[in-house]
């Protein structure tokens, strides 16, 4: 057995579920099929959770200096709301980033810490066993390892030989996105823009660098869905939509996406596991993707180094499922709910205006705002304070801020009390007597994700929740 964990997948998910596993020493393969990142370049928004983690483990100072900062509201069906005063994290804002430097650096993270990584490698076969998964690659080449993770995006092949059903919605709605040099007068398209864009908010035309611009328009009459788009299409598009091309010539990439939207039936079969949008897809509105991947790998790394490291408890494994499908779940069903507030027809157009007056009120605000950055979300541990199940936001602490302590991906005890021990968890958590830790709870004990696993002052009750969480104790 050469590996513990071969991810199947380079993309944002895979990377930083390898630099994940790798905290915990596990020995990781990433496999990527491609050589090169694609010609293409999304333009992602990291939101506030997701900022989070970076902040924990380190890597927000670098994707900071490849970033921009950007207002943290208006991301819900792009309704033009600045997000409420007072968010309670020390992240707010969305962090806007070139989807390849964020894999870059997420890969330049994983290597740091340990993980291998070979590119141009696809996997296209494995068979699991009691002991293992072995895993074939395209040029014949087989490997072992004690459990495989499908990071392999949309089309996952792992997802697909794995048997698991994928339900949902096929793509109704298809997009042109593509960046190119235009010929016509910037305030002629100004103009154009912002009468369009009135009706059809599936329309842009953004400017991108000196004389060009990010051209986004739909692709209703665009037949072969399976053929790269051709700038051609661009300039008929743009025709039926506006009337007129715009003069767009020399494209620097072009590329079409769908609104297809669909959820994994289930996350493990076995020793075989799926994160990321091979588990996932919905359209890109309020920009979620990336960030529910890269969450779902800070979710499953721990859990999964638990197992491997041989002292996770015996469902350990299987809350990755549990905590992670219903939050997917919820995501998919908030973008169908903003693609049909994007419609230009009458109605949703009606149910639009009536939701951009709501969100005048804070705690509706203040909802979607949560939903769509993830620091809302609440696991179901069972019954307990509104605390429990939720992340800790960075707090001050006496030794500095709360997320440096977690960069281990370690558990941490935080103890206001100063009476409670980790015993013989330690060597997996850690402990910090502080009575000035900025928290409305006596002790409260963090998971290696940041969320809340324990809240309370009993020693016995705490041993049952170390046990719950990290096994059983060194003696
Ligand atoms: C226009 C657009 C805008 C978007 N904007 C945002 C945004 O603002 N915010 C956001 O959070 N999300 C956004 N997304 C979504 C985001 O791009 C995806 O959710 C994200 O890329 C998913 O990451 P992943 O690692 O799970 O999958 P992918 O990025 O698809 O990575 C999968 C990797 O696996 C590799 N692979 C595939 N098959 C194999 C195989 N058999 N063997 C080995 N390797 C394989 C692929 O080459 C790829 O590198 C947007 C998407 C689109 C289309």
């Amino acid at each position: 057995m050469h590996f513990d964990v071969i991810i199947a997948g380079c993309g944002p998910t895979g990377a930083m579920l390898a630099a994940e596993l790798r905290l915990h020493d596990v020995r990781v393969l990433v496999l990527e099929k491609e050589t090169e990142p694609p010609s293409y370049v999304r333009i992602v928004g990291l939101h506030i959770r997701s900022i989070e983690l970076m902040a924990m483990r380190g890597l927000l100072e670098r994707i900071l200096e490849r970033g921009r900062r950007r207002p943290a509201g208006a991301y819900f069906a792009a309704i033009d709301k600045p997000a409420p005063e007072g968010l309670d994290s020390a992240y707010a804002y969305l962090l806007g980033i070139p989807q390849p430097v964020i894999v870059h650096l997420l890969e330049e993270h994983a290597v740091e810490l340990g993980a291998q990584i070979r590119h141009g490698c696809a996997v296209v076969g494995f068979a699991q066993d009691d002991d293992g998964v072995t895993v074939e690659l395209a040029d014949g080449e087989r490997l072992r390892s004690r459990y495989l993770v499908g990071c392999d995006g949309a089309r996952s092949t792992v997802r697909k030989l794995l048997g698991v059903g994928f339900p949902g919605e096929p793509s109704r709605n298809e997009t042109l996105m593509g960046e190119m040099a235009v010929g016509a007068p910037q305030d002629e398209i100004a103009a154009k823009v912002s009468e369009l864009r009135e009706t059809d908010r599936r329309f842009s035309l953004a400017p991108a660098g000196v004389g060009v611009y990010r051209v986004v328009v739909p692709a209703a009459g665009v037949s072969d869905r399976g053929a790269p788009p051709t700038l051609e299409d661009f300039r008929r598009q743009l025709s039926a939509v506006a009337g007129t091309d715009f003069g767009v010539h020399s494209p620097r990439w072009l590329s079409r996406f769908g609104d297809a939207t669909r959820l994994a039936e289930r996350y493990r079969v076995g020793r075989v596991l799926l994160a990321g949008d091979a588990a996932h897809i919905h359209p890109p509105i309020g920009g979620q993707g990336l960030n529910l991947g890269v969450q779902d790998a800070v979710n499953l790394g721990w859990k999964l180094a638990a197992q491997v490291r041989g002292w996770a408890p015996e469902t350990l494994l299987d809350t990755y499922h549990a905590e992670r499908h219903p939050v997917a779940e919820d995501v998919l069903d908030n973008t169908r709910a903003q693609m049909e507030l994007l419609s230009a027809e009458p109605g949703p157009r009606a149910v639009r205006r009536l939701l951009t007056e709501l969100m005048d009120f804070e705690e509706v605000n203040r909802h979607l705002l949560e939903k769509i950055t993830a620091i809302g979300i609440r696991y179901d541990f069972g019954a307990g304070p509104d605390l429990l199940g939720r992340r800790l936001p960075d707090i001050d602490l006496k030794e500095g801020r709360l997320y440096g302590l977690l960069r281990r991906g370690r558990g941490l005890l935080l103890d206001r009390t100063g009476r409670l021990t980790v015993g013989g968890w330690s060597d997996r958590v850690d402990h910090l007597a502080d009575p000035t830790a900025a928290l409305d709870a006596p002790c409260v004990l963090l998971r290696p994700d940041g969320h809340v696993a324990w809240i309370g002052d009993e020693q016995r009750d705490l041993d049952d929740h170390l046990s719950r969480w990290f096994g059983r104790p060194t003696t």
